[in-house]
């Protein structure tokens, strides 16, 4: 059992990187844009509450996502390990990640961090923007997202190297190069 933390800025690829490597390995993957998308989609109270929150380039309020990703984690199966995509993104959410698996008996075992650079995720998001129907894939709310990124998610950064866990790979380039460098990881855990 492996859990991992797929780490980016905004449109780094980690959606993608994670379905890959799902298929691969057969890790659950927990997705907490996808949740969140899903519970706006259902018009639940709290997909209410997160859209005002996503459509305007924040985040949601760390008490709210740790009690979402607490619930999420306990309805897996959990077999053969499971992919954190877009959780933590805060210092506040981090802490209450690596306290729930403590208190489950486990722990995150690695932190993959897609690097890109800002001016290739804008333009990959501006990009997706066109066919997702995302209403945070505009420009200006991208801009947001990539603010709050560098503001608020990016000392996690320092975070997961403290921790001991951090994994720093290059996230452009062919979708084989970069899934083969997450791979390179995972196998040597
Ligand atoms: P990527 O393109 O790499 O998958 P993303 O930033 O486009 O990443 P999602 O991870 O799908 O998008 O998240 C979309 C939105 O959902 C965020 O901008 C934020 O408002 C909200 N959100 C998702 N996860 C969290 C979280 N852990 N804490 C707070 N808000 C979150
Ligand atoms: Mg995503």
């Amino acid at each position: 059992m492996k859990n991992l933390v797929i780490f980016g800025a905004p449109g780094s690829g980690k959606g993608t990187q994670s379905d890959i490597l799902v298929a691969k390995y057969g890790f659950d993957h927990i997705s907490t844009g996808d949740v969140l998308r899903a519970e706006i989609k259902a018009g639940t109270e709290l997909g209410n509450t997160a859209k005002g929150y996503i459509d305007n380039g924040q985040l949601i309020p760390d008490s709210l996502m740790v009690d979402i990703l607490a619930a999420t984690y306990d309805a897996l199966p959990k077999t053969k390990g499971v992919i954190f995509d877009g959780f933590p993104r805060t210092i506040p959410q981090a802490e209450a990640l690596k306290a729930m698996l403590a208190e489950r008996g486990t722990a995150v075992h690695a932190m993959l961090e897609l690097n890109v650079p800002d001016e290739m995720l804008m333009e990959r998001l501006i990009n997706r923007g066109k066919t997702s129907g995302r209403a945070d894939d505009n420009e200006e709310t991208i801009a947001k997202r990539l603010g709050v990124y560098h503001s608020q998610t990016s000392p996690l950064i320092e975070w997961y190297e403290k921790e001991g866990i951090r994994n720093s790979v290059q996230g452009y380039g062919s979708l084989e190069e970069i899934n083969a460098k997450l791979c390179a990881v995972i196998d040597a855990l």
